[in-house]
């Protein structure tokens, strides 16, 4: 088989580990395997270069940020390829511009084109294990390029559509993906199987487990992920393409995201065009925005709600207020501490009766729902943070241990 193995951040975080992990490699690759590897840069490392990056400069460049992160995969991938020629391995390290990472030139976010590499087919053919730096890219100018935060997760992914490989492996600092974080809620259970369409979900709603556009290229190219432990040897969770036992579930997995805060804009005249008014300036500045509520009222007047990523909410603020004050609302109000708690599942798509079991599970706890929100496979409710941790538990008590 060809196998694509990420290693993250924690599993290559000092010399001992990187050892470590050269051994795991070293393993799979005697079992008969082809074994591209992909890691991330050491644990923290690149906190600390955008750290770096904003003692010099208070609004980094881009593209030199962009240089500056992508040096932390160049030293682990090396250490890493050290480490596996030391045991006697044929071993070689890529950076994005020799393995061809063709991304698009949006800097710190950076989406993957292509990747066509003739070194990377020459190394696996000759029997080489190939050491590819994650997280970074180059565009068609040859400017080195990141994915974003987390990205190495969609490197290795599109490594392995691209390579046509039979697994790609995510190896991590927990054992799998859970029915909700194992910090909140004790009882969480691994669970063995899940959907691409589950799983994204899940990454957008602040599992931090895997980028979301990993899972979207998974899901694109039907490429199998298998999310496990580099500390253990257990089974951890493979993502793959929906299955028919997968409906029995009703609800897979209960989230709690943190991350984002509500924005209010009262008395909001309710007339064509105010909506495209007010989102298109925040739309422009890059901001994305999640939940969106409109109300209608009789006096031709509604509020307008919405949620934005906290580190985006004091721009988004400003933004609002100046909207707010040209279309003649009333005024802004804003909140940052509120969570975003969610089920989600592909069984809900054929049960009835999954939000009104939500409703009633957070009233009988006297959690009061602010927002709320639909699709498909999940439903999310707004609620205080201070109750958000207290309502994952009754919710995955009720739906997942189905504990009353
Ligand atoms: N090193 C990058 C980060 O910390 C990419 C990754 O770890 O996947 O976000
Ligand atoms: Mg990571």
């Amino acid at each position: 088989m060809l196998i694509v193995q990420k290693y993250g951040g924690t599993s290559v975080g000092d010399t001992e580990r990187i050892k470590r992990v050269a051994r795991r490699i070293a393993k799979t690759y005697d079992q008969g395997h082809r074994v591209v590897v992909v890691v991330s840069a050491m644990t923290g490392q690149t906190d600390r270069l955008i750290e770096l990056a904003h003692k010099v400069s208070k609004v980094p460049d881009p593209r030199e940020l962009d240089a500056l992160l992508a040096t932390g995969e160049q030293a682990s991938a090396a250490l890493l390829t050290m480490a596996l020629k030391d045991m006697g391995y044929n071993a070689t390290s890529l950076l994005a511009f020799q393995a061809r990472i063709i991304t698009d030139n949006a800097f710190g976010r950076a989406r993957i084109d292509k990747i066509d590499s003739p070194i990377l087919q020459e190394e696996i053919e000759r029997g080489n294990i190939v050491v590819v730096a994650g997280f970074q890219g180059i565009d068609s100018h040859g400017n080195i390029t990141t994915l974003g935060r987390g990205g190495s997760d969609t490197t290795a992914v599109a490594l392995a559509a691209a390579l046509k490989a039979d697994l790609c492996e995510i190896y991590t600092d927990v054992e799998g993906v859970f029915t909700a974080d194992p910090k909140i809620c004790p009882d969480a259970i691994k669970i063995p199987r899940i959907s691409y369409d589950e799983m994204m979900e899940m990454a957008s709603l602040g599992a931090k487990v895997l980028q979301i556009r990993c899972v979207e290229f998974a899901k694109k190219y039907n490429v199998p992920v298998h999310v496990r432990s580099s500390f253990s040897e257990v089974e951890g969770t493979m993502v793959v393409k929906e299955e028919p036992e997968m409906e029995r579930v009703i609800v897979a997995a209960v989230t709690c995201d943190k991350n984002e805060a509500r924005i209010t804009i009262t008395r909001v005249p309710d007339r064509p065009g105010i909506a495209a008014q007010i989102f298109k300036p925040i739309g422009e500045v890059g901001i994305v925005v999640d939940m969106i509520i409109q109300n209608t009222s009789a006096e031709g007047l509604t509020d307008v709600t919405f949620t934005v990523p906290k580190a985006d909410f004091h721009q988004a603020m400003e933004i609002s207020r100046s909207v707010a004050s040209k279309i003649g609302a009333e005024r802004v109000l804003g909140d940052e501490h509120i969570a975003k708690v969610s089920i989600v599942g592909v069984g809900m798509k054929s049960h009835s009766g999954v939000a009104a079991k939500m409703f009633s599970t957070l009233a009988k706890e006297g959690i009061n729902i602010l927002m709320i929100s639909t699709s498909e496979i999940k439903i999310s409710c707004v609620v205080d943070e201070k109750v958000a941790e207290r309502a994952t538990k009754v919710l995955h008590d009720a739906f997942i241990l189905n504990k009353a």
